[in-house]
């Protein structure tokens, strides 16, 4: 597992190192989904790392935002990513609450990032790593903020406004901060666990929900996301932040029909991988690791995915169908970067072009991939 989880990394590091070339040079920009990536935009990247959630927030004037570190095993690969990423200090860290697939890897930032404060919700929470934390916190000189509903903060042209929690709950998914991001006409919502009762409490406060880009709750759980919810926030653009083959199902489709039906189009990190949405205050751009993988032509890195790649992310009503519709004739299908293999009929399947045919378990396994923990028994 670990070379393996080693050889995904490599390769996205690498994505990313071309993308981070192409950004510190001097304007010159590509064309991704028909807008510009370019460093004058707003960057929030939905962090590829496994099951848990993380968001990088960049200002073109060089502050950065982190919202939530992933868990305790991502930490070398989102240090690495940040540092690619150019970031040496932080200006704001939010924890959204204390569970360790969103904390686990925030002591490791703070070691290794000059982090001037940080958002913790109100909650006392008695496990290892959430005490861990606090105390690197306090070792460090990071100014802790018990973030309130209405508090606001600015960090270049981008304002944060804290939402919720509006309630002092004693469920601790129910406590994640909730932040409403405005920059220039672009609004952007992340929940993180949220679940439907501070869903909600949100909506009986009578704010304005509405945004163009929504970080899903709970990672697609079934738990979070009710039809009033997304009725009110209304999202063009939807991210989930999902582990593949996460041993609890998610995201769940009814949750993704849901989103999908209400126009948006939904992103998940277990099939794109990084998810970077750029705005420049009116339009938003989006890239991922798929279409920077199609547009930088890095096949040689990949010697076996397919040459009719396009870079064009499809809503996920149309990625089922073509799912539905590929050829999977084969016995397993094992994804070449994660070297996660699934049982054709699996509901998370790797993108086409991660896809190798593999004849049998046996086969599978000698080839070093590990079973999906959700199809293979
Ligand atoms: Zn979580
Ligand atoms: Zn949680």
């Amino acid at each position: 597992m670990a070379s393996s989880n080693k050889f995904k990394k490599c390769v996205l590091v690498f994505l990313f190192t071309v993308v981070s070339i192409l950004f510190s040079g001097c304007g010159s920009v590509s064309s991704i989904n028909g807008g510009e990536l370019s460093p004058d935009n707003l960057q929030v990247h939905f962090i590829s790392v496994g099951q848990g959630d993380s968001e990088l927030i960049k200002l073109p004037t060089g502050e950065n935002i982190l919202i939530d570190a992933g868990d305790t095993d991502c930490d070398e690969y989102l240090v690495n990513y940040l540092k690619q990423q150019g970031v040496e200090e932080i200006d704001m860290a939010v924890a959204t609450h204390p569970h360790s697939d969103h904390i686990g890897s925030m002591q490791d930032v703070i070691e290794n990032f000059k982090v001037k404060k940080i958002l913790m919700p109100d909650f006392d929470y008695d496990t290892l790593t959430y005490t861990n934390l606090l105390y690197s916190i306090d070792e460090n000189g990071v100014d802790r903020i018990v973030a309130k509903y209405g508090d606001t903060f600015d960090e270049g042209e981008a304002h944060f406004e804290v939402l919720g929690p509006v309630v002092q709950y004693d469920d601790a998914n129910n406590i994640s901060i909730v932040l409403m991001m405005t920059y220039g006409d672009n609004k952007f919502l992340f929940t993180g666990d949220q679940e439907k009762t501070a869903e909600n409490d949100l909506l009986s406060m009578g704010y304005d929900l509405s945004a163009d880009v929504l970080k899903v709750g709970h990672h697609g759980s079934s738990t979070s996301s009710s039809q009033e919810f997304i009725n009110a926030v209304r999202p063009s653009i939807a991210v989930i932040e999902v582990g593949e083959g996460n041993e609890y199902g998610l995201p769940k489709d009814e949750v993704i029909m849901r989103i999908a039906r209400s126009g948006a189009t939904v992103y998940r990190t277990d099939r794109s991988g990084n998810i970077v949405v750029s705005s420049d205050g009116k339009e938003l751009y989006v890239a991922t690791d798929d279409t920077l993988d199609s547009i930088f032509d890095v096949s040689a890195e990949y010697p076996d995915s397919s040459a009719e790649s396009q870079p064009v992310l499809s809503q996920t009503s149309d990625t089922d169908e073509k799912l539905q519709n590929s050829e999977v004739s084969e016995s397993f299908i094992g994804n070449k970067n994660s070297k996660i293999y699934h049982s054709p009929d699996c509901k998370s399947l790797p993108a086409e072009k991660n896809r190798v045919a593999l004849d049998s378990k046996e086969a599978a396994e000698k080839a070093g991939f590990t079973p999906c923990k959700n199809c293979i028994k």
